[in-house]
């Protein structure tokens, strides 16, 4: 995939999803060397849109990966939610005032293109080298290094291993946490299809009881990319009985004609399972530290994912650039990140839950939501602004969680 740069690597980064090769490039801006470790014999093309908010932005911008994007990321002009039945607008938020107020615009793109992005940025460096093809399936570490074994037989050694292997994390189980990530019976069904003119340009939540769309341009705004989901207690989570597309037929039947026309392009053959993980802390063992999905994995509903594995893999470089001893500041690091990552997903339930309200629920939440209107800024100026901003406290979800006797932990409400 890449030269392997003349000198040995000081960090093995395990994963090149956007949270490891991110973190490598960080690293190397910061001239430390870096190899990075992917299981996937080839780095491509998984996923579809991503929304990039201005925390991630400006991130994107000072590591240089713009100038390599070769779609360009579109820049949408608001932010709506609608009511999925009427199409009617609950709240509207106007997003050119992005730059002026967190110095960085909100972009969609698609994730391929970052990742490629991001890619070519790192291996510019001189200083990353990747490696596809390589499982890890065991790491050990002494006082001084740490040595990682691949399924191919073969061996790395570094100064520090980071996980950034998402989250079916192999370094998480590695520090003692073989725990399952817990199920939504929300079932997600994705799509692109090339964008016609009834698809305005804007990030669009359309939603109802219980289900919901988001649709945005993406790919210099000729494309549209969709997320569809629904709950479905038909059956077990991930069984054939769950989350059919006659279900989803059946649930989106009276949703207005934009989201029909939209869910006709869906990809009705394959359904994912919504994953996440509680907070939890404990990213860090001597010189093994957790990144990105395999520390803190959230659901979709702030689109930040991927935004706060970009975040972790700046405030990381910035760490390990002040230190001799690289295992040094990675307790530190954990310190720094966790309460804002734990914040993102609580909030990211949250927001799904009030996403998903019934009706008479959903007429107190739009009212008080289109009241609300632009000011509703103040309120994300903690994510996406300056990171060091007081984190207002999110609520715990109510009872999102309850257990299902052998199996894992399933998301629903107890009623
Ligand atoms: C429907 C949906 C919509 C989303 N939308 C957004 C959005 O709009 N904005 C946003 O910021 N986030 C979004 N996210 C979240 C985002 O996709 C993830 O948080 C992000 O991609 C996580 O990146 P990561 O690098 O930590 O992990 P991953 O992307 O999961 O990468 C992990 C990598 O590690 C590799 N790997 C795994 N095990 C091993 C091993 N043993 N050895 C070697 N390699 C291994 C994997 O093959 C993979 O390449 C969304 C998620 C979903 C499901």
């Amino acid at each position: 995939m890449s030269a392997a740069p003349e000198q040995a690597a000081r960090v093995a980064v395990i994963g090149c999803g956007i949270g490891g090769i991110a973190t490598a490039l960080a690293l190397a801006k910061k001239g430390i060397t870096v190899a990075v470790y992917e299981r996937a014999p080839d780095i491509g093309e998984v996923g579809a849109g991503l929304q990039v908010g201005p925390n991630a932005g400006r991130i994107l911008a000072d590591l240089g990966v713009l100038e390599h994007l070769t779609v360009k990321a579109v820049l949408p002009e608001r932010a709506v939610m609608r009511s999925i039945d009427s199409g009617e607008e609950i709240i509207s938020i106007d997003l050119s005032s992005f730059p002026e107020r967190y110095g960085s615009p909100y972009r969609v793109m698609h994730r391929g293109d970052l990742l490629s992005g991001l890619m070519k940025a790192a291996v510019d460096t001189g200083l990353v080298a990747v490696h596809p093809g390589k499982e890890l399936v065991s790491a050990t570490q002494d006082a001084d290094v740490v040595t990682a074994v691949f399924a191919d037989g073969t061996t790395a050694s570094a100064e520090v291993l980071v996980g950034a292997d998402g989250i079916r994390s192999r370094v998480r189980e590695i520090l003692g946490d073989d725990s399952p990530p817990l199920a939504s019976t929300y079932v997600i069904y994705r799509g692109t299809f090339p964008r016609t003119p009834e698809f305005e340009n804007a990030v669009t939540l359309q939603t109802g009881p219980h289900h919901h769309v988001m649709h945005y341009p993406i790919r210099g705004g000729e494309e549209m990319n969709l997320v569809c989901s629904f709950r479905s207690v038909r059956g077990p989570v991930g069984s054939d009985a769950w989350g059919t597309a006659e279900e989803l037929d059946e649930v989106f039947a009276t949703a207005n004609p934009v989201v029909r026309a939209a869910i006709a392009n869906l990809d009705r053959t394959k359904k994912w399972v919504q994953f996440d993980r509680d907070p939890r802390p404990g990213w860090t063992q001597g010189r093994f530290l957790l990144i990105g999905d395999a520390a803190h994995s959230a659901h979709q509903y702030f689109a930040q994912g991927a935004c706060q594995a970009l975040e972790d893999a700046v405030v990381l470089a910035g760490l390990l650039s002040e230190a001799d001893d690289l295992s040094q500041p990675l307790e530190r690091f954990e310190q720094i990140r966790y309460p804002r990552t734990a914040a993102v997903q609580r909030g990211s339930r949250w927001w799904g839950e009030l996403t998903h309200v019934e009706a008479a629920e959903a007429a107190v939440r739009d009212q008080m939501l289109g009241a609300i209107g632009d000011t509703g800024l103040d309120h994300l100026d903690w994510l996406y602004g300056d990171a060091s901003l007081p984190i207002p406290p999110v609520p715990d979800s109510r009872d999102v969680y309850e257990a299902i006797p052998g199996t894992e932990r399933v998301l629903g409400r107890r009623s």
